[in-house]
């Protein structure tokens, strides 16, 4: 593998070159598929749309398998290491999209990753998988109640156990290293473990055979590619079959490089009093000139803004909305002062009506995932 080829699941850089993905290791850009999508799906997820979601492995044959009637589903996982981010709520908006078009959905809280890569201590890892990414779930308007398994990595069923035990016959230290580096035992268990969430809903104790497709932002796709060697190998004697998957762009932080719960000051939780987040999205990075003078004549730099980002990742839904914000920044007719008040109060509206309901959906995660008990 070419020097510097290696993502980190664990680490990702705070700038991903996308390109790698394609170059190094194979998916291919999402754009080819967009058109049967609209014609099997009906119309794509916006994020799908405005290329947010670029690249895919095999999502073609979920798409065939989807028209012929058989049995569809996606499997997601959140590490419940930090608060719930704009970045999180993109897979779940991705879900609400899967779920509407008769997906089954296997949603994993990865507390043992959690424990075990991060060493984060097991009561706050699962306090805050339930009161951040449980109750945002609901709040964001997903029904868990709807064809859902949700469920955490150590209290979950035997069979989901045995799977990872049997995974780990068939791989060799030397295969995982090619794949993500150097990696100590926490790292190899918590790599299988991920094969298990993303395999297990094939076994006949999970309903059996379905098609799978996984939406991950684009560091994960060691995960993929493991998964889907294993899946090979187990093809005969388990009835596994590779997943397909879906690659998403992270969300850069309000200073441009990655969003991160380690770097709060650059991130938009959705629990941020709405003071706050205005406060820190007015400090974010604009793909705005020097001065008023050059940006009338020169145009702003929508592409680099991370302002326009968020409008296009979550702050407007309308298309044509979107393309006027775009158009007008382009021609120099949009200056970031004014730009910046019009997003932040989109953020505060969202902000405001989202915790209304996150109040409500806290009372309602127990209904739906039983936590274990220790
Ligand atoms: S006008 Fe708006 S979209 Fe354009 S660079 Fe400034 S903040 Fe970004």
């Amino acid at each position: 593998m070419a020097e510097g080829a290696r993502l980190d699941p664990w680490e990702p850089a705070l700038r991903l070159e996308y390109d790698k993905l394609f170059k190094y290791f194979g998916v291919k850009p999402f754009g080819e598929v967009l058109d049967r999508v609209r014609r099997v799906f009906g119309e794509p997820h916006y994020l799908m749309r405005r290329g947010v979601i670029f690249a895919h492995r095999d999502f073609d044959v979920v798409l065939d398998a989807y028209e012929r009637g058989e049995r569809v589903a996606v499997v997601t996982g959140f590490m419940p290491s930090g608060r719930f981010h704009v970045g999180h709520m993109m897979v779940v908006e991705q879900l609400k999209y899967y779920q509407k078009l008769g997906f089954k959905l296997f949603i994993v809280l990865a507390d043992a990753e959690a424990y075990a890569v991060r060493k984060l201590d097991r009561r706050e890892i699962i306090d805050v998988a339930l009161n951040e990414y449980v109750a945002n779930m609901i709040a964001l308007g997903l029904d868990l109640s709807r064809n859902v398994t949700i469920y955490f990595q150590t209290n979950y069923e035997r069979e989901y156990y045995r799977l990872i035990q049997m995974l780990s016959r068939k791989v060799s230290m030397a295969e995982m290293r090619a794949i993500y580096g150097e990696l100590e035992p926490a790292k190899v268990v918590a790599a299988l473990t991920q094969a298990a969430d993303i395999l297990h809903p094939q076994l006949e104790a999970f309903g059996g055979y379905k098609y799978i497709v996984v939406p991950v932002g684009a560091e994960q796709d060691p995960h993929l590619r493991l998964t889907r060697d294993l899946a090979d190998r187990f093809e005969r004697e388990l009835g596994l079959r590779r997943p397909a998957s879906t690659y998403h762009k992270l969300v850069s932080g309000l200073d441009g490089l990655k969003m991160s719960s380690s770097r709060p000051d650059y991130a938009i939780f959705l629990t941020d009093p709405p003071e706050v987040a205005a406060r820190k999205l007015r400090r974010a990075l604009t793909g705005g000139r020097a001065s008023v003078e050059e940006q009338r004549r020169l145009g702003g730099v929508p592409e680099r803004c991370v302002v326009y980002e968020l409008y296009v990742y979550f702050l407007v839904r309308d298309d044509r909305e979107l393309a006027r914000v775009y158009e007008e920044c382009r021609g120099g007719r949009l200056l970031c002062g004014p730009d910046k008040d019009y997003a932040v109060e989109l953020l505060v509206k969202f902000l405001e009506e989202h915790q209304r309901k996150l109040e409500r959906a806290r009372n309602l995660v127990e209904r739906f995932v039983e936590p274990p008990k220790f």
